[in-house]
């Protein structure tokens, strides 16, 4: 039997190695539903290959193209926030979260509700709504299967094994373009050097968090929620070879790492086919050619947002909503030349010390919080 897959975010870099794997197993997956905010060319190629059910644009504008693009062929065409609630909610065996930013959040609660296991990539849904998501995923008898490839090491590493036995969890982390570069030389720094990372070739905002280091911070608040641990319990270390994506310490001394060659294809294709895997077509580790393992600790003074992050663990939801606004707000405004690098870390600390805590007890008011805090990040841009 096939298994049934939702794809959200089928035009972006996680999306892409989603649909590949799927192109080469056809026999084992058939995709129900695909979405893209406004690439609409892309979107319509990948209807016309992969001939789901839905098809959702999320930006309105783009709607009537989409539907002129795809007369002729059956297909239920949707658009907006409400297109994509409508295929969140409909229940199929897995949907792949590969949504960029807060957006993911709301269709990957509506998929929870109604039964279907996700196979979360978007960690900024985790970051402003795990305290929601994941005791909603246990009410409802859900799985939450880690694609970030750190997560998905440290799920695999846990194969087996108890929590109660783990001293601790390490994130690995590449260290992004910038590991040789000082704080003051990054302040000015340009988009096009911020977007090339050494190893991993991944869309605009993540390559953007991974310059700042605040994707490894957002990780460990995601690993926090998704593995119900602690802050003592999670923290990460630069390993510029990123081959070994995270490693489990266990109370009588054992470490269990997980070694996989950097491609998200191989945690995709894990979180697509669990509990079984696949065959799939990958660059093949050579450890013998492989010359060290260097294993470096972050440094804070050149990466504040790493810990600006880590801390907000155990802390009230309200911060990790509001930090994760007011980064969306600096890196949207940073890729448009509008900011320095070296200001993103000052508003999101600006944020966080404006606002107010308030009680996230629904999804709506996780929303609602979201958007507070992007206003108040907004309203300081002006005075920066
Ligand atoms: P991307 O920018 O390449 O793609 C994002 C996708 O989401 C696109 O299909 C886009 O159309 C859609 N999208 C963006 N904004 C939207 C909105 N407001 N409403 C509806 N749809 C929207 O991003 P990516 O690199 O594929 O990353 C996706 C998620 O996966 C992020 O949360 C990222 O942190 C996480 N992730 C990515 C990688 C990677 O290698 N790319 C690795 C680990 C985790
Ligand atoms: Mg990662």
């Amino acid at each position: 039997m096939k298994k049934s897959v939702t794809v959200l975010g089928a035009t972006g870099s996680v999306g892409h190695s989603t649909l590949k794997i799927i192109r080469e197993n056809p026999d084992k997956f058939q995709v129900i539903g695909i979405t893209a905010n406004s690439n609409v060319t892309l979107l319509a190629k990948l209807a016309f290959e992969f001939m789901p059910k839905f098809v959702v644009i999320s930006d309105l504008r783009l709607l009537s193209d989409l539907e002129t693009r795809l007369a002729h062929v059956d297909i239920e065409i949707l658009s907006g926030e409400e297109g994509l609630d409508f295929l969140a909610s409909q229940k199929t065996d897995i949907l792949i979260a590969a949504i960029s930013g807060f957006a993911g959040f709301k269709p990957i609660f509506k998929a929870i509700s109604v039964g279907t296991d996700i196979a979360i990539a978007n960690k900024e849904a985790l970051v402003a709504g795990g305290h929601l998501l994941m005791p909603l995923a246990k009410r409802k008898d859900v799985n939450i299967l880690p694609i970030d490839s750190e997560h998905n090491a440290i799920f695999q590493c846990m194969m087996g094994q108890h929590w109660d036995d783990v001293e601790n969890v390490t994130l690995t982390a590449s260290g992004g373009p910038f590991l040789s570069i000082t704080r003051e030389d990054m302040h000015h720094i340009r988009p096009v050097k911020a977007l090339k990372h050494p190893t991993w070739n991944m869309g605009a905002k993540i390559s953007i968090d991974s310059a700042t280091m605040m994707n490894k911070g957002l990780e460990t608040i995601e690993a926090a929620w998704l593995f119900g641990i602690g802050r003592e319990k999670v923290s990460a270390v630069i390993h510029p070879q990123s081959i070994m994506h995270g490693f489990v310490r266990f109370w009588d001394g054992t470490i269990i790492s997980h070694m996989a060659p950097p491609d998200m294809k191989v945690p995709i294709s894990h979180a697509l086919a669990w509990p079984e895997r696949l065959k799939i077509q990958t660059e093949k580790l050579d450890l013998t050619q492989t010359a060290g393992l260097e294993f470096i600790e972050i440094n804070n003074e050149q990466f504040p947002c790493y810990d600006l992050a880590h801390q907000l663990i155990g802390e009230d939801p309200c911060y990790a909503v509001a930090l994760n606004a007011a980064n969306e707000i600096a890196v949207s405004l940073y890729l448009d030349n509008k900011l320095a690098f070296g200001d993103i870390y000052s508003l999101c600390i600006k944020t966080l010390d404006m606002i107010k805590i308030g009680s996230l007890d629904n999804y709506q008011s996780v929303i609602d919080y979201d958007s507070f805090a992007r206003d108040i990040s907004r309203s300081i841009v002006l005075s920066l």
